[in-house]
């Protein structure tokens, strides 16, 4: 029994019976040629043990057994756990299927640094990418399809309208670039809008947990007031005195600092406690 023997995976859908969930994000890729040019970009596979979230019928996860990784799939939708179990045993084992949410799987459960590969579901996309940017596993990289919006602003650069909490986060921790474009009717059903997958590299100098953490306040008080200059929106991290610290103009605005800068910010600010809840 080998993978090729599988009939497509829109025949294997449609003899299962299983329609999309909207409110899980369900989007499909059923063209295999698709899915095998992503686990192309995810990188050599083989003998790899990959993450991949929300396999559902299986498009992805037959690619990348194919390229001979080992695969943990998460999937929240019980009802694609026989069509993955067939994917399983016509592949040596190499597939493992853990019913759970990935917002809330224990992370420290899984290889500590395995990859992940996932065309993910839009709806909890930002969560699922936060969490694995700031959680405590260290994957050695990240492919990732998201709607094109989301994407942008992971790769967006300072002075673009697109630049935000997100962009500094994932450039902060990772090198973050836009490896694959797909249009709407890609996916079955499509969604409204495109998508584009991103391959998240970490960054050799990452900061340490403290500076993150720090980096996450910085972000959050300069962006949630991002038209306001800095010595304002920062105000209660040290306004004026802050940026003179980190040796920046007290009257820039959020979307034009750098990467390095708010680094810089978040260096300072990280010995300062935060206040109380
Ligand atoms: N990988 C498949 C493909 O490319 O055709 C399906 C991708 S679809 C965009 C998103 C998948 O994530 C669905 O199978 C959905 O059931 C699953 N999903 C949605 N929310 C989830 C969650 N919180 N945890 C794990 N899986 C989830």
């Amino acid at each position: 029994m080998r993978l090729e023997d599988l009939p497509p995976v829109r025949e294997a859908l449609e003899a299962a019976g299983l329609g999309a969930r909207k409110r899980l994000g369900q989007h499909f890729l059923l063209d295999l040629n698709l899915t095998r040019k992503i686990a192309r970009l995810a990188g050599p596979l083989e003998g790899e043990t990959v993450i991949e979230v929300g396999p559902g019928p299986g498009g992805l996860t037959r690619a990348l057994l194919e390229a001979g990784a080992k695969v943990i799939a998460i999937e929240k939708d019980a009802r694609f756990l026989p069509l993955l179990a067939e994917i399983g045993v016509r592949s040596d084992g190499r597939l493992q299927v853990l019913e759970a949410d990935a917002l809330t799987v224990d992370e420290t459960a899984l290889p500590p640094t395995a990859p992940i590969v996932a065309n993910l579901p839009y709806n909890v996309a930002s969560p699922l990418a936060v969490k694995w940017l700031t959680g405590p596993r260290r994957p050695t990289s990240m492919t990732l399809m998201f709607q094109k919006e989301v994407a942008r602003r992971l790769v967006a650069a300072p002075g673009s309208k697109d630049y935000g909490r997100l962009s500094v986060l994932a450039q902060a921790l990772c090198e973050a670039r836009i490896v694959l474009e797909l249009p709407a009717r890609a996916f079955t059903p499509p969604p409204k809008v495109d998508s584009a997958v991103v391959r998240l590299l970490p960054r050799p100098d990452r900061p340490s947990d403290a500076q993150v953490a720090a980096l996450q306040r910085v972000t959050q008080a300069a962006f949630g007031q991002r038209r306001k200059m800095l010595r304002s929106s920062l105000a209660a991290l040290g306004g004026e005195a802050l940026c003179a610290a980190a040796g920046l103009d007290p009257a820039a605005r959020a979307e034009t600092l750098t990467v390095e800068s708010y680094l810089k910010l978040a260096s300072r600010v990280e010995q300062t406690p935060p206040p109380p809840a």
